[in-house]
């Protein structure tokens, strides 16, 4: 069981916070933004190269 560091609720299963409006969530989602944006430019990787 993991509590949050922000505003101190008990995590949900999946790791975010019961507390929608929590930065514990906001930052989960720019985690998993700036992941999936990794990825992409993984894979989009035509028109990279210097
Ligand atoms: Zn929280």
């Amino acid at each position: 069981m993991e509590f949050c560091e922000f505003c101190g609720n008990i995590l949900n299963d999946d790791g975010r916070c019961p507390w929608a409006d929590c930065p514990h969530n906001a930052i989960l989602d720019v985690m998993a933004a700036a992941e999936t944006a990794d990825k992409q430019t993984d894979t989009d990787d035509t028109n990279g190269g210097t």
